[in-house]
């Protein structure tokens, strides 16, 4: 099972849980749980209700060698495997019964092409709208749910969508670039106003929240083949259609195929996965 640290804090109220390192190398989640869990055991600031569990490293093989992912991608198969047959398999095992002990959930995350923190609002009921905006993040990214969809053959399960299977209400935040360690900072702000919004201990940033800018997934590019960025793209980048994305070493180019902006462009894109995803303004 997975290491986590429990603070309860003996009054009834929500149960959150706050993973990190769901992907191995995206290590801010981790940071930020360890600076909360510190805070927690000096009594830095304290529970007013309910419980936290954290889950700082979830998965550790991948963390250990400093990469995403250990034999497949772990947010691509969160779901209960009767015979685990791969590493991450038995890791989906024991987060998806993290998430079922729980009843909220914040799930940590960073990327490798840019610096700006967003959040997934993947279910757009208003209990999420009214989680993600005390999350004050300004960049929000909907649609997830509606591309993989049309791409099941990509994902068997991720987080949010078991919590929300599991009737648990949850957001996943991208902190910023994987080696920023500002990163670890908007981890740290992300964790304290979930615990703020659930009531569970006082806000840490009394910052109004600003409204937020929303794009939508319209679409995703897998990489088939070898290949390389046309530019140097940075998530959100404004993009307009028809413009060249990226080329296959065959000589085959990319183009954008709306007006609108580049969504978490992969820097190492393994063949078979997600290389690009395009989005629209929405609201
Ligand atoms: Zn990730």
């Amino acid at each position: 099972m997975l290491d986590t640290v429990v603070f309860d804090s003996g009054t009834p109220g929500p149960h959150l849980l706050i993973t990190g390192a769901i992907h191995g190398d995206e290590v801010c989640g981790t940071i930020a749980i360890g600076r909360t869990i510190m805070e927690l055991r000096t009594g830095i600031f304290k529970l007013d209700k309910g419980k936290v569990t954290f889950a700082p490293i979830c998965n550790p093989k991948a963390y250990a060698a400093n990469a995403r992912y250990s034999d497949v991608n772990l947010n691509r198969v969160v779901q209960k495997h009767k015979a685990p047959s791969l590493y991450e398999h038995g890791l989906a095992n024991d987060v998806t019964a993290l998430i079922d002990t729980a009843d909220v959930y914040l799930d940590l995350h960073s990327y490798s092409s840019g610096t700006l923190p967003f959040l997934f609002l993947d279910y757009d009921t208003p209990a999420h709208r009214a989680y993600a905006t005390a999350l004050n993040i300004p960049h929000w990214v909907t649609g997830w749910n509606a591309l993989y969809e049309d791409a099941k053959d990509l994902s068997t399960g991720d987080t949010m969508t078991y919590a929300n299977g599991a009737g648990k209400l949850g957001i996943l935040v991208e902190c910023g670039l994987h080696s920023d360690p500002v990163a670890a900072l908007h981890g740290y702000k992300a964790i304290r106003a979930a615990l703020a919004h659930f009531g569970i201990a006082e806000a840490f940033d009394k910052t109004p929240p600003a409204k937020p800018d929303i794009k939508r997934m319209v679409s995703l590019e897998v990489k088939k083949k070898e290949g390389r960025m046309m530019q140097d793209w940075q998530h959100l980048d404004s993009i307009t259609k028809g413009m060249p994305i990226a080329q296959y070493d065959d000589g085959e180019t990319l183009t954008a195929p709306v007006d609108g902006v580049i969504i978490l462009p992969g820097k190492k894109t393994a063949l078979g996965e997600e290389w690009v995803y395009y989005g629209v303004s929405a609201e």
